[in-house]
């Protein structure tokens, strides 16, 4: 029943930022001897300074030559945390570009494939492994369906992998947040509107946000989420396989 992981090595994709960062520190912190870290921001990688062996792959987590140097690279794995993702715009499904559709599954979904399938094929017996797909993958809103269907997919590419590995015994899970306070929504015009109209308070934005239909009426940080995910990645979780674990402050209920 541990978050040790000493010995342990683990890959995060989309460790430059928010939840993957609050991840791969979380992780040094419990001990991992090496984090395998994947962003296409390597500056921001390079900054993360970690107490532990690290090696760093900058690229584009689309690009299937990334995981073949990955791969060639043959570290084995006992963890994976595959997180990188974006939101794309918000658009109604009538008036969406097909570009802003294919930009969204292009990095949500075929990323999260190829990252899963070296996840895979670098994994040890007993890996643990952890998609991070959203709340909006299980309840759908107006605008978001684009983001919406990856994250389900994602959920899906969980159990179907939960079930491949379970002979090995790798077990792999999904987490569906809710709102984190991470630069995701920056990103986002329809928050960057947000904010102008609180005159630039991005707190109070952030507040009005979670007003609408989170009972708990607040974000989630990036360090909460990485308790979850060390549990799910930990021998704590050790018959969960193919869940999704859902933390959303009460929205989807
Ligand atoms: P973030 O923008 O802070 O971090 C995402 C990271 O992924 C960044 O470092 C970015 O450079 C990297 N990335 C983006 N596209 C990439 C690509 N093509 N190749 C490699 N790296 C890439 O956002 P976050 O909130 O930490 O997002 C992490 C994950 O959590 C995403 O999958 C997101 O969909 C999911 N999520 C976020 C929220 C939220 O409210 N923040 C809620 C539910 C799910």
């Amino acid at each position: 029943m541990s978050f040790d992981f000493s010995g342990k090595r683990v890959l995060v994709t989309g460790a430059a930022s928010g939840i993957g960062a609050a991840c791969a520190k979380a992780l040094a912190k419990a001990g991992a001897d090496h984090l395998a870290l994947v962003d296409i921001d390597g500056d921001a990688l390079g900054a993360l300074d970690l107490p532990c062996a690290v090696t760093i792959h900058t690229g584009d987590v689309a690009d299937p030559a990334l995981w073949e140097r990955i791969e060639a690279d043959g570290g084995k794995l006992d963890g994976a945390l595959l997180n990188a993702g974006i939101a794309g715009e918000t658009a109604l499904i009538a008036k969406m570009d097909f570009s802003n559709w294919r930009r969204v599954l292009g990095v949500n979904l075929d990323g999260l494939f190829l990252s899963l399938r070296t996840a895979m094929r670098l994994a040890n017996d007993g890996a643990s492994m952890v998609l991070t797909a959203s709340v909006a993958g299980l309840k759908a809103e107006p605008g978001t369906s684009a983001y919406g269907a990856s994250k389900a997919a994602a959920i899906h590419l969980a159990k179907g992998a939960a079930k491949e590995g379970a002979a090995r015994r790798i077990r792999v899970n999904a987490i569906a947040p809710g709102g984190v306070d991470t630069s995701i929504w920056d990103k986002l015009p329809m928050f960057a509107d947000l904010v102008e109209k609180h005159q630039g308070d991005r707190a109070g934005a952030l507040e009005e946000m979670a007003g609408y239909g989170t009972p708990m009426g607040r974000f989630e940080s990036a360090e909460e989420i990485a308790g979850q995910v060390l549990f799910l990645l930990s021998d704590a979780s050790g018959t969960m396989t193919g869940t999704t674990l859902v933390s959303d402050g009460g929205y989807s209920l």
